[in-house]
This record gives C-alpha cells, sequence and structure tokens, in this order.
C-alpha cells in the first residue's frame, strides 16, 4: 500500500545540529551522533553515505553545523537530506585545527547524555568551533570551552574560597583538589596528598578564564609556562569528573611534538 504524502510529511522533522561522531555501519552507511540546541544529543542513521554518489555526504562531516531532513524510523531515526549552515572550512583543512575541534566535540559528547537538551552548552560549542575556525588564540579558546563545559556539567572548580575553610584565596600558592572540586588554602592543601599546587599566575588565570568575556581571554599575553600548566591541570581535572580518558588530547599530544610550533610555548 502507498503512503499519501501527508502520512510521509508527518513522519518528517528538521532540525539543525553539530555532528559529534560518526561510525560507519555496515557497507554504506554511518550513524551519526547530532548535538541539537532543543533536543540534546541525538543518534541518527544516514544511509548510504560511504558511496561516492551521495549528496549527503559532505554534509555531515564532523563538527560540522548542519541542517537535516529526518525521518522517523522504527529503530533509529533517518536522515533523509542534509544542507551545511557552517562548514567551519578552516578548521576542516587544518590538521592542527582539526584536532582541536575534535576534542570539543568530544568533550560535548562526553558531558551530554542522549536526549537531554543543554542549549547553553550547545551553544558554546558552537561558538568554540567559531573561534577555532578564525584561528586566533586557539588554545586559550580550548580553555575557556573547557572551563564553561565544566560550569554547565555541574563540575565547576572553585577557584575563589577554600573548598574546607571558605576563606577568600591571598595570592600566594594554593591547592586545588580534583576530588573536592576546587582549591584549598595552604593551611588546608599543603601537604595533603592528591592536591595539585597552583601558583598564583596559574590561579590568576583559572579566574579570569570563568569570570571575563572572550574578547578578553583573546586579548591575554600569557607566558608559556603557565599555559601549559593550566592545560595540564584541566585536563587532569576533566578526566577526574569524567571518571574516563578522552581520545582526542593523545592525538593533540602526538601533533605538537611533530609540530612543536603548536605547543603552548609558542601560541597563545
Ligand atoms: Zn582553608
Amino acid at each position: 500500500m502507498e503512503e499519501t504524502a501527508q502520512a510521509r510529511r508527518q513522519r518528517l522533522y528538521r532540525l539543525q545540529g553539530i555532528i559529534l561522531r560518526r561510525r560507519d555501519l555496515g557497507e554504506a552507511d554511518r550513524l551519526l551522533t547530532v548535538f541539537t540546541r532543543d533536543r540534546g544529543k541525538l543518534n541518527l542513521l544516514a544511509k548510504g553515505v560511504r558511496r561516492a554518489a551521495s549528496r549527503k555526504a559532505g554534509h555531515i562531516e564532523p563538527f560540522t553545523y548542519t541542517d537535516l531532513l529526518v525521518a522517523k524510523g522504527a529503530n533509529l531515526d533517518l536522515v533523509t537530506q542534509a544542507e551545511t549552515i557552517e562548514p567551519h572550512r578552516r578548521v576542516r583543512e587544518d590538521l592542527w585545527l582539526s584536532s582541536l575541534a575534535y576534542y570539543v566535540v568530544e568533550l560535548a559528547d562526553a558531558f551530554t547524555q542522549d536526549e537531554d537538551p543543554n542549549a547553553l552548552l550547545f551553544d558554546w560549542t558552537l561558538e568554540t568551533l567559531r573561534r577555532l575556525d578564525a584561528g586566533t588564540a586557539t588554545n586559550l579558546a580550548v580553555r575557556y570551552y573547557e572551563l564553561h563545559a565544566l560550569d554547565l556539567a555541574g563540575y565547576q572548580p572553585q577557584f575563589f574560597h577554600c573548598v574546607q575553610c571558605n576563606k577568600s584565596l591571598a595570592p600566594e600558592v594554593n591547592f586545588l583538589s580534583l576530588e573536592r572540586g576546587g582549591c584549598l588554602c595552604p593551611p588546608h592543601g599543603a601537604n595533603v596528598a592528591g592536591t595539585i599546587a597552583l601558583p598564583v599566575d596559574v590561579l590568576k588565570v583559572f579566574r579570569y578564564l570563568q569570570r571575563y568575556p572572550w574578547e578578553q581571554i583573546a586579548a591575554l599575553q600569557l607566558r608559556p609556562d603557565v599555559l601549559a600548566q593550566v592545560e595540564s591541570i584541566l585536563a587532569r581535572y576533566i578526566v577526574f569528573h569524567l571518571e574516563r580518558g578522552l581520545r582526542a588530547p593523545v592525538f593533540v599530544d602526538r601533533l605538537r611534538r611533530a609540530f612543536p610550533e603548536h605547543a603552548p610555548e609558542a601560541q597563545g
């Protein structure tokens, strides 16, 4: 029995999302993980997209922001049409920027549950991809994203008060506890197993990243060693709270060894 055009229309819906991940399925299909603003993270099936003639293929690449026409399916919904809204072309064509973008979408994936909308995290993710595409202050753009993704996921690290005595932290070496989600003053954090010493300069950067708008962050001129410490401490904090490792940072590290100009020592 042929279905009516109306019945078909009712099974169709349109959505806009960032492609977080794709996995090959069967001969020619792909399973896509798409992050949408209103519906959260969705898994969709794109049939036949690995065939050379597929018109959809170029529109569902990782970290593309794309417009999809989707048909309700019995198990998985199917992508019937795809049209790129923002290709983030520069990111796609640059191996280094791609590796940062993979990390950003991997974090977005890790910090969200299926079909659980997080509009702010969606906005941050899309903004960060745009910043990477602009190609300036890319290391800082990723640090900025990490801190705000943590905040939005409910893991906001406390950098202003001691999490034990609640006193404002003085400008001296304080101590970050991953477990307790924030800083400890010297009497409570020094000589405690598992805490990380935070020099004043490093703590300042964390506070700045947490409080200031991107325009001000992008203009920061940081000492390379400070930037490197901020990066490694944030990475440890994230892995601790996600309770699992991430794949992209390993790739970022490998690229850095191959291309030393991308080390935090070499750029802001
Ligand atoms: Zn204290």
